[in-house]
């Protein structure tokens, strides 16, 4: 991909995405109230939550994923006086990415799961607080939990993604709950993998869908990747079936020629991509997805409903305006991470409004940068700006492993305060190959020895 095709689809994928890169208006740095989770006002407990007390500034750091694992481990390590609390609901880690590798069997769930909180902050020097953040008192700078309020000096906020099931069409919380239990995305929680895991082991025939969505989704390949890895299973059973990519775009988002070459070359008669094809509704019942034109029946499915920022960003009151995110993103200083106009807050990962790649290596890269410039806001010296870099393999063939991968940049423009497009280094090798397929592997142990290792 030469500097201009890849500005055109950074411009064309991220542009949704992008109107929400400038920020602007402050939210107010002493803002919002205490938010429940209804969102309206809550009441405090004022019970503090059991942890030792603060031996140097405390940093809180919410979300136990890419960005909040890294940040937590390295803002320690650039200035060790940090009081360092991880705050995750979660008490098992298990990893969204490499998890369609899972599901044609060229890993097992240890490779994903076998990773835990507990080494992580014992190895890094931070603590590791099982709870769920409910509400946030920025004035009292007081982050409020289901196990008790915990004071900080800085907080980060990286709770991830949460589906938006209205933008494909499915509103009431009955058919919500219905679709999100009977054919899940699969690109939020690890008891999704399980479930598709076992869909996929279970696939006697006929037709898999896998929805693409619209605008700037977790993990761009993600889903084509999968639609590859189910494709294999039903190439290596002999199966008479096929995987239905719907596409809500016009174009696979990313590295078209590999994709595209996979899916004619390996899987001639078991992928079958339809573009421009948005899903408008779901009939659960009657296995029926409902595009503009059309009703199409399935026999089971992995439904990616549309993103939006976790759901939590929301409730603190942190969201960004609509015409800066129509996603739903926290409301960031575009180069440094602050809620607007609050040195002390800031939201990183995928609940970022910035017009980046929502993805591990994305989250991991700007997670260095964040714990330096934490750094050095907590020593009152001035932070410096630094892309965060998109390095992203896709594997399209499991027997041999073969994949393809994309390594990109961004541009940062000062006049608009805006991260405009891919940086000119960026590029795509969407030759797939087995050294590439084989690096797919190393680039995840890589992660998470970088999170959860010394
Ligand atoms: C199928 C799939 C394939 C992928 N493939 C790749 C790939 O090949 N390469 C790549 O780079 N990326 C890939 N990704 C994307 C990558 O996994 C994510 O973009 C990345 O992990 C995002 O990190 P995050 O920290 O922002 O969010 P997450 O990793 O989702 O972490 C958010 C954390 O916050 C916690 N949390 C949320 N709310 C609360 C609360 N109220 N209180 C306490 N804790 C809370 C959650 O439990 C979670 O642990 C893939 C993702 C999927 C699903």
């Amino acid at each position: 991909m030469n500097h201009d095709q890849s500005r055109r689809n950074f411009l064309k994928l991220g542009g949704a995405a992008l109107a929400a890169g400038t920020v602007g208006a402050a939210a107010g740095a002493t803002g919002a109230a205490i938010a429940g989770p209804s969102g309206s006002a809550a009441v405090a407990s004022g019970a503090k939550a059991s942890l030792p007390k603060a031996k140097g500034p405390r940093l809180v750091v919410v979300g136990g994923g890419t960005s909040g694992l890294t940040i937590a481990k390295y803002a320690k390590r650039e200035y060790p006086k940090f009081d360092v609390v991880l705050v995750e609901k979660r008490d098992m880690y298990s990893s969204c990415f490499s998890s369609n590798l899972w599901y044609a069997g060229l890993i097992n769930l240890e490779f994903l799961a076998d990773h835990s909180f507990l080494d992580a902050a014992k190895n890094n020097d931070y603590i590791y607080f099982n709870a769920t953040v409910t509400g946030l008192d920025r004035a009292g700078r007081k982050l409020i939990t289901s196990e008790g309020e915990i004071d900080y000096d800085f907080l980060v906020l990286a709770p991830g993604i949460s589906y938006d099931y209205e933008k494909i069409g499915v509103k009431d919380p009955e058919a919500v709950a219905a679709l999100r239990q009977t054919y899940p995305g699969g690109f939020v929680s690890p008891t999704e993998h399980v479930s598709i895991h076992r869909k996929v082991r279970e696939f006697e025939g006929g037709v898999f869908l896998q929805t693409v969505p619209s605008g700037n989704y977790r993990c761009l390949p993600a889903p084509y990747e999968r639609a590859c890895m189910i494709a294999s299973v039903i190439k290596r059973n002999k199966l008479k079936g096929k995987v239905l990519v719907l596409d809500a775009n016009p174009e696979i988002t990313i590295k078209q020629a590999g994709f595209h070459a996979a899916f004619d070359e390996l899987y001639k008669d078991i992928i079958e991509w339809r573009p421009s094809s948005p899903v408008t509704g779901v009939d659960v019942g009657k296995k029926l997805v409902h595009t503009e034109f059309d009703a199409i029946p399935f026999d089971d499915a992995a439904i990616y409903a549309n993103v939006r920022a976790s759901t939590l960003i929301e409730k603190l009151g942190l969201m960004a305006p609509p015409s800066k995110s129509n996603q739903k993103e926290a409301n960031v200083d575009t180069r440094f991470y602050n809620v607007a106009g609050d040195l002390r807050v800031y939201v990183t990962g995928d609940s970022r409004p910035q017009p980046y790649s929502k993805s591990a290596n994305t989250s991991n890269t700007e997670g260095h940068h964040v714990a330096r410039m934490l750094a050095a806001r907590a020593q009152g010296k001035e932070p410096v700006w630094a892309a965060p870099r998109t390095i992203c393999y896709s594997m399209v063939n499991a027997a041999p492993m073969e994949a393809i991968s994309v390594d990109a940049g961004y541009d940062y423009d000062a006049a608009k305060d805006e991260i405009t497009g891919f940086s000119k280094d960026t590029r795509t090798f969407e030759k797939r190959d087995a050294a590439r397929g084989q690096a797919t592997l190393e680039w995840a142990r890589g992660i998470y020895r970088d999170m959860f290792e010394a």
